[in-house]
């Protein structure tokens, strides 16, 4: 519980209507998306900058913890007020585009702003925002940079920290910081934003950013490539990537996923179907999208592909997208529970790290089907277990995450560490590289109050 004169100060600052501590509150922000529990004592809505700025000082001087909040949808804890104190929510007030500069194409923006609502203002001024997490309908940019998300169109055009060109934020001490610029060349001074992105939030708080945007790719189409087995697809994967190919996306499902959307959902792939790979392609003159669809098709079919789909118009291309987008609802028919953790590794190891991570899942007796991200290496593992089943669960992502490592990858592509990955941090990195980051934290936070326990630090 929150004391009545911490109560009584922040009250000042915010005003009655943007600060809470009733029960209906701290229940409403208890959760993220990995659906634990932690209530907080208080839910404070800055209204600006400088709320955020004199929130901040406020405990840092009085030594209350205070936990960054975007919509809560991270799959890793980050949000979560693990430790109580006050959770500083952004989407409230922080929630505007402030700029769409179509000439430096950059758009800036607070960070309660929702991803999709970005891109659907740089749509309508033919610019693009590529950065698509599958929570785009609600995540906010805020909770994007923080955790640096990634999509499904990384493939092509990379990832969060590959648009963010600049961006403002606050420390615990009341400071205002900037870092970065419109600029497209900036050497001066050492890389704030880079730290600050994918922090999750234990760093400073952000209060504005400034993302890249690109023209509008005027065509688009969507392919999907039928394989006999999980190594025919990555050696399509490899072949059509070095032959020119610049697909958007490129999806993977293995054969458990083609299983259970057959059998769940009636998704019309054949039964003897060992992998898929799903995507769009897309260009601003039409051959050029005809080149990005013969060049996949080439690869694939000499990579054993036995069908290669192209969708005529958009209700076909859902139609093709509908497989990859159920893939996750579809598996639950192998386990009442699933332990989801997103891998990545340098792609040139995934039909091995793949092989290894059935192995390791048939030691344990669980089904772990695989899809994701292709393209870029990073692939969802779904290890399906019985909800008694946790700890032997637990023990066989720790195997799994150990064999990435030793593979040269790591232990989050996409989804962060927050709580639930941080008993994991030892594995994948070393106790000097651990110190260096507790190092990096104190310089930021030396009381400890922002968002602490996270990233296991
Ligand atoms: C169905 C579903 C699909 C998803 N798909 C993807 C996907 O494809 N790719 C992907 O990368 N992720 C995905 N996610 C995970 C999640 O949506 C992302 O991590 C997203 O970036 C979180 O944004 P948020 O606004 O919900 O942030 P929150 O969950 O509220 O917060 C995430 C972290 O950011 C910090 N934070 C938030 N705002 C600020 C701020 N202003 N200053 C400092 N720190 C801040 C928080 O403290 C926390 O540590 C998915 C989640 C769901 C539920």
């Amino acid at each position: 519980m929150i004391e009545k004169q911490h109560l009584k100060a922040l009250t000042k600052i915010v005003g009655s209507e943007n600060i809470y501590d009733d029960k209906a509150h701290m229940i409403a922000y208890s959760y993220d998306a990995t659906r634990t529990r932690f209530e907080p004592d208080a839910v404070i809505f800055p209204r600006h900058e400088q709320d955020v700025s004199d929130i901040l000082k406020y405990c840092n001087e009085h030594l209350i913890v205070i936990t960054p909040r975007g919509a809560g949808s991270g799959f890793t804890g980050g949000a979560l007020p693990a430790n109580g104190g006050i959770i500083m929510a952004m989407e409230k007030h922080m929630n505007k585009i402030l700029e769409i500069d179509t000439e430096n194409m950059v758009a800036v923006v607070q960070p309660g702003v929702i991803n999709m609502d970005l891109q659907k203002r740089a749509e309508a001024q033919g610019l693009f925002y590529p950065p698509d997490p599958a929570s785009e309908e609600y995540s906010t940019l805020g909770g994007n940079v923080s955790e640096n998300a990634g999509g499904m169109r990384a493939a092509k055009y990379g990832i969060t920290k590959d648009f963010v060109m600049a961006l403002r934020a606050v420390r615990v001490n009341g400071d205002i910081i900037r870092a970065g610029k419109k600029t497209i060349k900036d050497v001066a001074g050492y890389n704030t934003a880079g730290i600050l992105i994918a922090s999750e939030g234990t760093l400073a708080v952000l209060t504005e950013l400034t993302l890249k945007l690109i023209p509008k790719p005027k065509y688009k189409k969507t392919y999907m490539g039928i394989f006999p087995s999980v190594d025919n697809a990555m050696n399509a994967v490899f072949k059509s990537l070095s032959a020119g190919a610049n697909p958007v996306a490129m999806e993977f499902l293995d054969k458990l996923v083609i299983e259970a959307l057959i059998e769940k959902l009636g998704v019309d792939l054949p039964t003897e179907a060992g992998a898929v790979l799903v995507g769009d392609v897309d260009g601003n003159v039409p051959e050029e999208v005809e080149f990005q669809l013969k060049t996949l098709q080439a690869s694939f079919e000499e990579n054993g592909a036995s069908e290669f789909r192209i969708a005529k118009n958009d209700d076909e291309a859902k139609e093709l997208w509908y497989a990859r987008k159920n893939a996750s609802q579809s598996i639950t028919i192998f386990g009442n529970k699933k332990l989801n953790e997103d891998i990545s590794v340098p792609r040139s190891m995934l039909p091995k790290a793949l092989e290894r991570i059935y192995e390791i899942g048939d030691k344990y007796k669980f089904k772990v089907p695989c899809f994701g991200h292709a393209g870029d290496g990073n692939i969802h593992v779904n290890v399906m277990i019985d909800i008694s089943q946790l700890d032997e669960g637990h023990k066989c992502i720790k195997e799994i995450f150990e064999m990435v490592v030793e593979m040269g990858g790591t232990l989050s592509g996409e989804h962060g560490i927050g709580t639930s990955k941080a008993p994991f941090m030892g594995i994948a990195f070393s106790d000097e590289e651990m110190q260096m980051f507790r190092d990096i934290k104190k310089a930021f936070d030396p009381n400890n109050i922002l968002n602490p326990g996270k990233m296991g630090l």
